[in-house]
């Protein structure tokens, strides 16, 4: 008798386990985001050749007060080509160290209020449109943080509430694959750091693949002198191992992956 309950136990365990799982399209093993902040040119230059070639969609979230006229046609050839323009403000505002001084006018996080940081997203959400005539789109914490003001107010939930974008990035998280590990506010990432090597990504996209999970990869500069910069040839290495993969990933925008994320919450 207690073989027989200890053999339902594992049974259901087993069951259990596999509805937790999360179901990918087409039935692939794992969805791969790739996403580049800071609209960078050696994205323009680099990254989007390896994608296009490799037939993959990806995620280039843009600040407004780096983009000047000449960028416009491009981005939008780049949206045409199907990958997303994310939302990554317009000021980019991180949180002002102590010591270091404000800038007047301020766009450091301490100095916005709620009301003025939605307002912010807003207004980047229109000059996004007016690129690429997309009404939905997906969002990147400048700085990776979501407070604003000294009071340090969350403006996470209440930007999403507000109906301003369809989901939002994180900067820490790692391989996750449980639906309720990814917030819709907040999704898990791998970052990507500088001078990181193709052998260092592969193994999350591996881990991904075993667990059915998400991976979303952030990445700054690829080939140049930014911060957090890879080489090209490494990002190509990371592109071909995706494309040896094809059959298992689902490889898409980041707002493709968090709408079905958000349809399989029942949301
Ligand atoms: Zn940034």
């Amino acid at each position: 008798m207690r073989n027989i309950c200890l053999s339902l136990f594992f049974l259901l365990a087993i069951v259990g386990g596999i509805q937790a799982q999360i179901q990918w399209p087409q039935n692939k093993k794992a969805a791969i985001v790739l996403t580049y902040d800071d609209g960078l040119p050696s994205q323009i230059q680099y990254v989007i050749p390896q994608l296009d070639k490799a037939g993959f969609s990806a995620t280039f979230y843009l600040m407004g007060k780096m983009l000047k006229d000449i960028d416009i046609p491009v981005w939008r050839e780049v949206s045409r080509k199907g990958h997303e323009l994310g939302n990554h403000s317009v000021y980019h505002p991180c949180w002002a160290k102590p010591e270091s001084k404000r800038s007047e006018p301020c766009h450091a996080l301490q100095c916005y209020s709620l009301k003025e940081m939605l307002l912010e997203v807003e207004l980047m959400n229109a000059f996004l449109h007016a690129i690429d005539g997309k009404k939905e789109r997906s969002y990147a914490y400048p700085c990776g943080k979501s407070v604003v003001g000294e009071e340090e107010i969350d403006y996470a939930k209440p930007m999403l509430e507000a109906g301003l974008v369809k989901s939002a990035r994180s900067v820490y998280g790692g391989v996750v694959n449980k639906v309720e590990d990814i917030r819709m506010e907040m999704a898990p990432v791998v970052v990507v750091n500088n001078k990181m090597k193709a052998d260092e990504l592969i193994p999350y996209v591996k881990e991904a693949i075993t667990k059915q999970g998400i991976c979303v990869f952030l990445f700054h500069g690829v080939g140049d002198n930014f911060h957090y910069t890879i080489e090209a040839e490494e990002h190509q290495k990371l592109i071909d191992f995706l494309v040896e993969n094809k059959d298992k990933l689902w490889v898409d925008t980041f707002l493709n992956v968090m709408n079905h994320v958000s349809q399989l919450k029942g949301k």
